[in-house]
């Protein structure tokens, strides 16, 4: 790890450094330090802003700082009653210990487990642009089959992310006197041709907390995720599914996949093949398939098409059951 000027921020606008990395629970940042993928030269630890609380919303949505412990939002008593997808994407990721550290703020924007990017030894066109992405043709098994490009085809790997994206939460962001709601789907960036901008925050902007909608009466949800191993371990495919059933018939869904591609993936395309029709198995089929209409595979991740799909029928099947 390199040397790095430290320093605690008290207040919000003591934060405010555009030359600066935030500290939150560090379990991702810290990693990234010691293994010389991230060198920034001043971090300020924000773990002293009053940013820690889970409140009511005025719209009768739920407010979660940024600094709200996953562990923390995993049982609060509103998000187990109201957004149980939320607390099922939160208990499913890393572990107790790791839980008890990573906050709100930091698991958005946790970077990929792609090991090129995590592995200095090699190219890297997110850590270092125009270098080249050996995932391309090396062992790929992890990575993406939506939302890539041929520059980077790194996973985003957040499980909460996930369900945030089919709570349709938003972000709330503040550099310098200016605040800005940003809706989740627009916080991600796409590869394209600049893997190493992947999301719309500038410089020195710091979440201060995310807002989640007030769901409809009568919507359930659910989060299902796939991987290697059932604990300390990141998704080969999972699905998180908000949907709203009268009379056998779907109302209203939102649908999220995560593991799968480069962000959080909301799929709009699964929601319109799902509303206006039963609640059944070929139906679910269905809307899978759309979900994943167009999925690129490379050498070694072809399965996870597959597996994408089979997670969200069974999602939709569970939660509709
Ligand atoms: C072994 C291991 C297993 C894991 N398994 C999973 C898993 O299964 N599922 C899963 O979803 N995650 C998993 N994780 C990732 C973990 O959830 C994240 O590391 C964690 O959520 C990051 O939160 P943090 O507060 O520690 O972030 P930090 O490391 O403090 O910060 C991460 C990044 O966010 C920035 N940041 C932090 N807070 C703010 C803010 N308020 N505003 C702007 N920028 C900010 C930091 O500057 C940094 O760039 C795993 C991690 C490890 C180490």
């Amino acid at each position: 790890m390199r040397a790095f000027q430290f320093t605690q921020a008290k207040t919000v606008d003591a934060a405010l450094d555009p030359g600066s990395r935030f500290l939150a629970g560090g379990t991702t940042l810290i990693d990234l330090m010691k293994l010389d993928v991230e060198t920034p030269e001043r971090v300020v630890d924000i773990n002293l802003l009053p940013l820690a609380r889970v409140e009511a919303a005025p719209d009768g949505g739920l407010k979660i700082g940024a600094l709200v412990r996953n562990s923390d939002l995993a049982v609060h008593p509103e998000v187990k009653a109201r957004y149980a997808v939320l607390s099922e994407a939160l208990l499913s990721g890393a572990s107790p210990q790791l839980r008890n550290m990573a906050t709100t703020g930091g698991n958005l924007l946790q970077r990929t487990r792609c090991y090129y990017f995590r592995d200095t030894a090699y190219a890297c066109n997110k850590r270092q642009p125009g270098s080249g992405c050996p995932a391309m043709d090396g062992y790929n098994r992890i990575h993406a089959v939506l939302g890539g490009s041929e520059h980077c085809v790194a996973t985003h790997p957040s499980d909460m992310a996930v369900a945030m994206m089919a709570l349709e939460a938003v972000v709330h962001a503040r550099k310098d006197k200016r605040e800005r709601r940003i809706a989740l789907d627009e916080l991600y960036l796409l590869p394209g041709t600049t893997p190493d901008k992947e999301n719309v925050l500038e410089p020195g902007e710091l979440i201060t907390y995310v807002t989640l909608p007030k769901l409809p009466a009568g919507t359930k949800s659910h989060y299902l995720k796939l991987r290697d191993r059932a604990q300390y371990e990141f998704a080969l495919a999972s699905a998180a599914v908000v949907v709203s059933v009268s009379g056998g018939r779907i109302e209203r869904a939102r649908i999220a996949l995560g593991g799968i591609a480069t962000k959080p993936w909301r799929s709009r395309e699964a929601e319109a093949a799902l509303e206006g029709k039963s609640a059944s198995e070929e139906n679910f089929r269905a809307a899978a398939e759309a979900a994943m209409h167009g999925a690129k595979p490379l050498r070694d991740n072809k399965f996870k098409i597959e597996l994408a799909k089979r997670a969200l029928v069974r999602a939709l099947t569970v939660m509709t059951a």
